[in-house]
């Protein structure tokens, strides 16, 4: 009898907490390769026939993306892949997802932008197209408003040709506060390389009654806890990129059950899927660095983007922990003066590859950490995977007993600064 009300009260406890999480989770898919880059970013909600179609579309840009690009070599050419998101989940009426497919060549001699879109009835339980948004009225109305829309933002890149040709029945889009209407460049101009958005708003569409959308509160910011360190002893920094995740969680509670911190350098695209999991990560005392935006490769960005890409990360963190990151890690590692120049944040690299990324048993990842780990030491892991957090189970524990302190980035920084001045006043 024990055994089934303790298995009840487990229920219970899994069920409250689902009800408190945000109803959708970010899959990652980052890889480095022989001729290839890839970083992908997508949602997993809780409808399968919308996950069945998001995947299917990532497993096929995948698989053809390594095909084309990965068996050959271009010269010293790689190429790369990223595919970001948007999610959006209008008072659980409707679910859009949107995904931005982006291919290019590191000499950007080619550069290939694709968008699609998936919008689901949760209540009808299927799939939406544009033509069922709008009434046989509006039509020409709509029409005309896209066409004005789209000569306001984009007038000088337009063909009037293809302006012409546009099928409005099946035209990409997502629902939110706005009806965001999405083009690949080449449908309206011969030209432009980017995804052309314009958004209508949500109330010039009569068949939705309009829906507003319930503002979260702004979380209430509570303070870190604070693990004591010792800076005579030797210590390291655990660093974790590409997260927030579903495995994320997992290795905070591991590190706060040895009252040990990490760094975790964290995609901007992930964080409102997991906002409870930064909010957690900064409460347990750990640092939060910036991994830019959608992992696209900084180098070969403008520093327009650039800036882009590390300022939406700054201000989502700030948004959910109220912590602004003082350090970057640059995607895939790679760092040039431009991006340097273009940043106030610390570019922080490693000295220490787990490569949990490409390992797949536990105990390699633990093996090798262990075999090149010292003090001072900054070890590189990717809180995407399962088998990492298996790992920091096994890892924390045993660094420990070798006498390693597991601190942040900010902490290693300060014991160095203070080791160094002690050693020049001597
Ligand atoms: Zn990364």
């Amino acid at each position: 009898m024990k055994k089934i009300i303790l298995i009840f009260c487990v229920l219970i406890v899994c069920a409250c907490n689902k009800t408190n999480e945000s109803n959708y989770r970010i899959k990652t898919i980052i890889e480095e390769n022989a001729n290839t880059i890839i970083a992908i970013n997508y949602p997993i909600t809780n409808i399968k026939k919308l996950n069945k179609k998001v995947k299917e579309y990532v497993n096929d840009t995948y698989n053809k993306f390594l095909k084309q690009y990965n068996e050959i070599t271009f010269l010293n050419k790689k190429h790369e892949l990223n595919i970001d998101y948007t999610y959006y989940n209008l008072a659980d009426k409707y679910i859009s997802i949107t995904l931005f497919k982006h291919i290019s060549s590191s000499d950007k001699e080619l550069i290939l932008n694709e968008v699609i879109s998936y919008n689901y009835d949760i209540n009808k339980k299927s799939e939406i197209k544009f033509d069922e948004i709008i009434t046989s009225n509006e039509k020409s109305q709509i029409k005309d408003l896209i066409k004005n829309l789209l000569f306001e933002k984009y007038g000088s890149i337009i063909d009037l040709n293809k302006i012409s040709s546009i099928n409005y029945d099946n035209l990409k889009f997502s629902i939110n506060n706005n009806i965001s209407i999405y083009f690949e460049a080449h449908e309206i101009s011969n030209t432009y390389k980017d995804i052309i958005q314009i958004d209508i708003p949500i109330s010039h569409f009569n068949i939705l009654e309009y829906l507003s959308i319930e503002k979260k509160e702004t979380p209430l910011y509570i303070e870190p806890i604070i693990n004591y360190i010792d800076i005579s002893k030797p210590m390291i920094a655990l660093t974790f990129d590409d997260g927030p995740s579903i495995y994320t969680e997992e290795i905070l509670e591991t590190l706060n059950k040895y009252h040990s911190n990490a760094t975790f350098f964290v995609l901007g695209n992930k964080i409102d899927a997991h906002s409870d999991t930064i909010i957690k990560m900064y409460q347990y005392g750990n640092e939060i660095g910036n991994h830019s935006y959608n992992h696209r490769s900084l180098t070969k960005l403008s520093k327009d983007e650039q800036r882009e890409q590390i300022d939406k990360t700054q201000d989502i963190i700030k948004k959910y922990t109220g912590f602004t990151p003082i350090y970057l890690r640059p995607t895939y590692g790679s760092v040039n003066n431009k991006l340097r120049n273009n940043t106030n944040l610390d570019i922080i690299l490693w000295n220490v590859d787990t490569k949990d990324w490409k390992y797949k048993d536990v105990n390699t990842i633990v093996n090798n950490t262990l075999r090149d780990v010292k003090d001072g030491s900054i070890i590189l892991m990717h809180d995407t995977h399962k088998r990492t957090s298996e790992a920091v189970k096994i890892l924390i524990p045993k660094l420990i007993e070798n006498g390693y302190q597991l601190v942040t980035i900010s902490e290693l920084k300060e014991a160095q600064k203070i080791k160094n001045n002690i050693n020049e006043t001597r």
